[in-house]
């Protein structure tokens, strides 16, 4: 258990490790969790503080870059970047492996989950913008882990710090890093998933964070949700308070602003993320359907990557080039001052307030003008626009 609360990333590892069982998970009131001790039980012995991942940091040094895209276009249209994490996940499982990832149980809840066949693996297909509970699979993946099978295990650079620091260094396990620049807690997700089944009086069953139906990649932040009735609706990020103040990073947990693994030196073997930007550095790949970021940090993430390649569209790339538009790679999100008092705003005039509020804010109007004029702007004039734009601004 880490002595600084706030950098806390709510793993649980420490609860799960206590001995006497004395420490219980508690929800924040802004829906994070983090570890309360019964201090007049704690038997002393130490064991949380050394479990606890944020106590030892341990990274590789900076891997190998790749932009890369999948061979397979079903999935790489269901994916959210380049679809490379169904490909490695499908070559474990094709090996009698398992596969840990988050899904959305129900359509709505995120968590992580263990998945056998090759048929289960769109259940964890896709980003979900928000905090995944990661403790209930822990206990079910010590026994898998016992029994020497081939384990991926794909989560965010804390998740899989947490995972590391609790089973050790594993052979058994390859670990598939999700590039993230935080998240927002899951009570806040709910609060908009409610907010969503009543404005479409209809009870929600698949939320998706990124949709590229009928649109290309660099116009998928939508949501795509489907409802018990059948029916479907797609709604682009700016016209969502949620969406737009996580891509703004108004919302994500106090801990992401000062992650522990952002850098160019990863902890994954393998790192995924979005190439934003790839056009001005690889013109001659098609990143209509999305093009992943691929850092490769590990002797053991290098055999396994070079084992999946044919079912790849592998080119090599520079790290720099993906941290132009990729801020994770560089440093923690800035914490913005919108943070300040955002989930206490929210939870006194309710959700559907806030979100009402947000509707009639500058930043919805700046974000839809950005977004109309992405679709309506033909593909080499969009790229023009955006070498300028982000030549000067250098955000992501
Ligand atoms: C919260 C979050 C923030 C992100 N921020 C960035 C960013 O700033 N820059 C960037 O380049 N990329 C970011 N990404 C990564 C990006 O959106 C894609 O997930 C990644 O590129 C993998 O894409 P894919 O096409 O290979 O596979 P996909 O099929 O799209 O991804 C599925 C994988 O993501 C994992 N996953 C999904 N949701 C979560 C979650 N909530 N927690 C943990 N794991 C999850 C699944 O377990 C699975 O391993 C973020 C992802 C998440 C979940």
């Amino acid at each position: 258990m880490v002595s600084d609360h706030e950098a806390c990333t709510g793993c649980g590892v420490c609860a799960l490790s206590c001995p006497v069982g004395f420490i219980t998970m508690k929800e924040s009131s802004e829906g994070f969790f983090y570890p309360e001790v019964d201090k007049g039980k704690c038997v002393g012995c130490g064991l949380c503080e050394e479990k606890c991942h944020l106590n030892h940091k341990v990274r590789f040094e900076e891997g190998k870059a790749y932009a890369v895209i999948s061979r397979n276009k079903d999935e790489l249209r269901s994916s959210s970047s380049g679809g490379v994490f169904s490909v490695l996940a499908r070559k474990i499982l094709d090996s009698g492996g398992i596969v840990v990832g988050c899904e959305l149980q129900n359509g709505t809840y995120p968590r992580h989950v263990l998945i056998r066949e090759a048929a289960d693996l769109c259940r964890l297909r896709g980003s979900k913008y928000v905090e995944s509970d990661l403790l209930p699979v822990l206990q079910e993946l010590a026994e898998e882990i016992r029994s020497g099978r081939k384990i991926l295990l794909s989560g965010t650079g804390c998740q899989i710090g947490a995972v590391k620091k609790l089973f050790g260094e594993n052979d058994s396990i390859t670990y598939v890093e999700i590039l993230c620049h935080g998240v927002p807690s899951r009570s806040l997700f709910q609060s908009h998933n409610e907010f969503i089944e009543q404005k479409y009086d209809d009870k929600l069953t698949d939320i998706r964070f990124r949709c590229k139906e009928n649109a290309s990649w660099n116009t998928s932040y939508r949501f795509a949700y489907t409802f018990q009735s059948g029916r479907t609706a797609t709604v682009p990020a700016y016209k969502d308070a949620y969406y737009m103040n996580f891509i703004k990073g108004n919302i994500m947990r106090p801990s992401c602003y000062r992650c522990a693994y952002a850098g160019n030196r990863r902890i994954g073997d393998i790192t995924l993320g979005d190439y934003w930007g790839v056009e001005n550095h690889h013109p001659e790949l098609d990143a209509n359907k999305g093009v992943s970021a691929v850092m490769v940090n590990s002797p053991a993430g290098e055999r396994f990557f070079n084992e999946c390649s044919e079912e790849l569209t592998v080119i090599p790339t520079k790290i720099q080039y993906i941290q132009e538009r990729v801020h994770a790679l560089k440093a923690p999100i800035p914490r913005p001052s919108e943070r300040d008092g955002i989930y206490a705003r929210i939870e006194k005039i309710g959700y559907a307030a806030w979100n009402r509020q947000y509707s009639h804010s500058r930043l919805r109007r700046a974000e839809g003008v950005k977004a109309v004029m992405k679709t309506l702007l033909p593909d080499k004039l969009r790229v023009k626009a955006a070498r300028v734009y982000h030549g000067k601004s250098g955000r992501d």
